[in-house]
């Protein structure tokens, strides 16, 4: 088994931005202990976040314009800025799958379980998630590193993932006393 950590949408325009979420904002330090841990552990973190091109995204028939590529917007967040050896992908669809490269990525380092992280828990998180499970990827999510714009969709979304993907739902305190392969 190889795991590896999936970071999605730590941008600046989820935290403080345009969908500003105080929810996010509180989960970003147990995020870092995780990715620190990973990293100390050799397990390969990689950062998919949203980069959209104005106008031709789909998604903004639905949402304000968002994570704009090439803004500050679209920047992970200060604290959690990506370091040397992490693996950073840009994603124009809630799914980090979605052209991508990532599922190429994986395959390539050998990956076979995805620990996933970040926003929003029931729409990219999920999304990610669905296409993880039909990829036949493992699922692990620590649910104090998602979060949704509230405490019910944070429940519904962790609970349909369980149930509909076979996640295990967990902490990270809980993943980082797990023996690493
Ligand atoms: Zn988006």
């Amino acid at each position: 088994m190889k795991t590896t950590i999936v970071v999605i949408d730590i941008l600046n325009d989820f935290v403080t931005g345009v969908f500003r979420n105080e929810r996010a904002e509180k989960i970003i330090p147990t995020i870092k202990q995780l990715l620190n841990f990973a990293r100390d552990n050799g397990v390969p973190v990689i950062y998919v976040n949203d980069a959209h091109l104005p106008n031709v995204d789909v998604e903004f028939d639905v949402w304000p314009p968002h994570a704009l590529a090439g803004t500050w917007g679209a920047q992970v967040v200060d604290e959690l800025k990506p370091e040397k050896g992490d693996f950073v992908l840009e994603k124009r669809k809630y799914s980090a799958f979605q052209g991508t490269g990532l599922d190429q990525l994986l395959r390539e380092l050998e990956v076979d379980t995805l620990i996933i992280t970040g926003l929003v828990t029931d729409i990219c998180i999920q999304h990610t998630a669905a296409d993880a499970f039909f990829k036949g990827y493992k699922i692990v999510v620590p649910e104090d590193c998602v979060e949704a714009i509230n405490a019910r969709r944070q429940k519904a979304a962790l609970d349909y993932l369980k149930k509909a993907y076979g996640c295990k739902i967990t902490r990270a305190g809980e993943i980082m006393r797990t023996k690493w392969s």
